[in-house]
């Protein structure tokens, strides 16, 4: 499906293209009048003048850069030349082969929600393709469900730029959901699926790009590429959790499965830490697809505050209990919750209170302090939303989130609790946000793909997820170095999730093994190292 243009185009885009990027290079920040020159610009005097439909799709006005230069980390800033509005997939072939076929090839990057917290999804001097746009020109078909029983299986094609909240409402209309989520579902397809996406389903249904039959993918060549474990398959797999550097997902095959219709939520305090992780690795420990007795989701948390067992991401224990938790806290210091959730309908409506019943025989939680909600499938998925409401009337979205993603390999599991959380996070109590820690299983992944994990057949997901003043997240920040630092010396080899590093060599280390491949599906697929800059791996000067 690859387009073909007539040369005297590419001149045009060619002379365009390079105007447009000189007259904005180099643009030192952002401010209101940053426009100004827009009219001397001869990309918009000829506008009129030429043909080319992608130069009317190129933004470069104040909203548009703002919008492009940020993310929800709130702490890099790059300015792009310029933010490209696709209404077609055929655009972003365009833009990509324009850039890949030029002698001064500039960078892009696809922007999904923009919900990196580092800059990850910003093109300084480059070209942003914001992706949201293509979803109002889908005519219908941005999310397309496929009920084919008699095959065995059900998936629904969905748009890069599709919000997993969106998927789950049009699948749910069918009676079908997808099976791995993330916690919060105002995020992009092709965002999540360019890292990971976990949450506490990954540990039975595995992450997100363990749940694709096939993608759509624009290369850094400017190819439309199908690719699927049978077709393509290099560009499949090195797509899955590639920190967008192989091409640009355009559409992805997700696997769906019967949606239930309501949810047992539990959660279980611990003060013992090696309880506390016994007890989560033995309830993963049942985890086939198929296997009903088994749980359908186990997170777990830190709970350090002694104002309240709440966190900014839901709010769960009865208000009658507040203060007898508050006093294990003020007691303990820390206390460590596992959070699990069990899926029913109408015909386990009967089983799954004994189901769970038997599951939680011989745990060692505190007596007396196990809370249970009951609520609609729909709103357990969702509950993250309401504390993005809640922060977002009090304008507290939009602050600063130096967040910190570790996975720790089992072995390690104790002496990150001595080493992190006792002596850093507990006696230096800067946290001011959320601690996720909860286990998954390693063969729910397949090495195949980009995605780098421990190698241990259990591993931890260590989640930070700070909120700080518009002023002092450096104070995070340095903590988030500390404890990288802490466990560097300490031999505690973690792998940073959505990660951050800013040379060559962090990079190498990070991938270990996975590096020569990285490298090599690299030069293969986006040879002019074109595609997403901001995650500086192969630009990162
Ligand atoms: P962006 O931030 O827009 O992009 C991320 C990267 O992917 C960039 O490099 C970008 O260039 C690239 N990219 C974007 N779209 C495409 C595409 N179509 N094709 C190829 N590359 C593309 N993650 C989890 O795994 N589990 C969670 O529970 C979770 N919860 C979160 C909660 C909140 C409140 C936030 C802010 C983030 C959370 N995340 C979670 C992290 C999130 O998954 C990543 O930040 C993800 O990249 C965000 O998706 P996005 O659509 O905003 O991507």
């Amino acid at each position: 499906m690859v387009e073909t243009f007539p040369i005297t185009t590419y001149f045009m885009l060619l002379f365009l293209f390079l105007s447009f990027l000189v007259s904005t290079l180099g643009e030192p920040k952002l401010s209101t009048n940053c426009r100004s020159s827009k009219l001397q610009n001869p990309v918009y005097q000829n506008r009129k003048l030429q043909n080319l439909d992608i130069i009317s799709k190129l933004r470069d006005d104040h909203d548009a850069i703002k919008l492009a230069s940020s993310d929800y980390g709130n702490m890099v800033h790059e300015i792009p030349a310029s933010i490209l509005y696709p209404t077609s997939i055929n655009d972003i072939e365009t833009l990509i082969k324009f850039a890949h076929n030029n002698s001064a090839p500039f960078t892009i990057a696809a922007r999904g929600q923009g919900h990196s917290v580092r800059g990850q999804a910003m093109a300084r001097n480059g070209v942003v393709v914001n992706m949201r746009s293509l979803k109002n020109h889908r005519n219908g078909f941005g999310i397309t469900v496929s009920e084919t029983p008699s095959m065995g299986f059900f998936y629904a094609d969905v748009g890069g730029e599709q919000l997993w909240i969106d998927v789950l409402n049009a699948t749910l209309e069918h009676g079908l959901a997808p099976a791995s989520f993330t916690d919060y579902l105002y995020l992009t397809v092709g965002g999540t699926l360019s890292n990971a996406g976990i949450s506490g389903q990954t540990f039975r249904y595995g992450p997100q790009i363990s749940n694709v039959y096939e993608m759509d993918v624009i290369t850094g060549e400017g190819d439309f590429v199908t690719c699927s474990p049978e077709k393509n398959r290099k560009l499949f797999y090195a797509v899955l959790g590639g920190l967008g550097q192989f091409g640009i997902i355009v559409r992805a095959r997700i696997a769906l499965e019967p949606a239930p219709k309501r949810v047992k939520w539990v959660r279980m305090l611990y003060n013992d830490f090696s309880a506390f992780t016994k007890d989560q690795e033995s309830l993963i420990s049942l985890n086939g697809r198929k296997q009903n007795n088994a749980l359908n989701y186990l997170e777990g948390l830190l709970l350090m505050d002694k104002g309240t067992p709440e966190n900014w991401r839901s709010t769960f224990f009865p208000l009658s209990d507040h203060s007898r938790i508050i006093s294990l806290v003020t007691k303990y210091g820390i206390i460590y919750c596992i959070e699990v959730a069990k899926y029913y309908d109408d015909y386990t409506l009967n089983s799954v209170d004994k189901e769970l019943q038997v599951l939680f025989e011989g745990l060692s939680f505190i007596p007396g302090f196990t809370f249970e909600k009951d609520i609609s499938y729909i709103d357990f998925l969702n509950r993250v939303q309401s504390g993005e409401q809640k922060l977002q009337s009090q304008g507290l979205w939009d602050i600063p989130h130096p967040w910190l993603n570790l996975f720790v390999p089992k072995s390690h599991i104790s002496d990150f609790n001595s080493i992190v959380f006792k002596d850093i996070v507990l006696k230096r109590n800067i946290t001011t946000g959320l601690v996720l820690v909860y286990p998954m299983n390693r063969n729910k992944w397949d090495d195949r793909m980009s995605a780098v994990i421990p190698d241990e057949d259990v591993f931890y997901t260590i989640g930070f997820l700070h909120g700080s003043g518009f002023n002092d997240w450096e104070t995070i920040d340095l903590q988030n170095k500390d404890i990288l630092q802490s466990c560097y010396n300490a031999g505690v080899e973690v792998k940073q999730y959505l990660p951050n590093y800013k040379t060559m060599e962090d990079w190498k280390n990070h991938f270990g093994m996975k590096w020569r491949t990285f490298q090599e599906r690299k030069a293969q697929f986006d040879p002019k190292m074109i595609l997403s800059p901001g995650q500086r791996i192969f630009n990162n000067n």
